[in-house]
């Protein structure tokens, strides 16, 4: 696989991601289908995802842009040729347990500090009704430092082995969409019951209410720390 390709497909594939959050988003606000399932009984403003859209569209540039540049430099150290469950399925856990640690203290920071909280988080805060895309409404400097934790998590697995392009693939993908999943406002049947994962609960339960349940991917970082919303 040469460089030019394995961008091409890491492109195309949170081109997708996105793409699938900004239909479901759409058809979350616009139509019925989900309404069942929704968790806050708060009306959505209308019009509210033309809005939402050049932070957006400037946030998503962002990380192609990164993503791109990032794969076109770092691609001697990729590994594109090995389809070792074992290894694939070891990177993604462990970048998702470093990203989850590094993105609970960060969030706790943007919550604790006044300057941070009032100049930069609470733009994401601006959605006490969160639907999918919301994720991607967030100040560009929280945005990128959000990025920190996979990249150090994908830093430390080259200090042991190369990194498995398909470890790298799934765990964007999975991120991508859990952070989906987790602004949509709804309790799915199935999706809502993966052990470990956290739900949209529990993210819900941070948007409106803004103090406690500050993780992002599993919810252990804050049962570790006691900072569980307190119904
Ligand atoms: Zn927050
Ligand atoms: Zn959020």
């Amino acid at each position: 696989m040469t460089a030019q390709l394995a961008i091409f497909y890491t492109l195309a594939l949170l081109i997708g991601t996105n793409t699938f959050g900004f239909v479901y988003s759409y058809l979350i606000l616009n139509h019925n289908l989900f309404s069942k399932y929704r968790i806050q009984t708060k009306k959505y403003k209308s019009g509210i995802l033309v809005q939402r859209l050049p932070l957006y569209l400037m946030n998503l540039l962002t990380l192609l842009i990164l993503s791109g540049v990032g794969i076109y430099f770092c691609f001697p150290f990729f590994d594109t040729e090995s389809y070792s469950l074992y290894v694939i399925v070891c990177q993604v856990l462990f970048a998702f347990i470093i990203d989850d640690i590094w993105f609970y203290f960060m969030h706790r920071i943007f919550h604790e500090n006044n300057f941070l909280l009032r100049k930069v988080h609470s733009i994401h805060h601006r959605s006490s009704t969160p639907f999918p895309l919301e994720y991607l409404y967030v100040h560009p400097v929280e945005w990128m430092s959000g990025m920190v934790g996979a990249a150090f998590a994908f830093f430390l697995i080259l200090l042991v082995m190369p990194i498995n392009i398909y470890a790298f693939w799934i765990f964007g993908m999975l991120r991508n969409m859990h952070e989906i999943h987790i602004h949509s406002d709804l309790e799915l049947p199935v999706i809502s019951k993966i052990p470990f994962l956290s739900t949209t609960r529990h993210h819900d339960d941070h948007h409106a209410k803004l103090t406690g349940n500050y993780a992002s991917t599993f919810a252990w970082m804050d049962s570790i720390f006691k900072t569980n919303f307190k119904q």
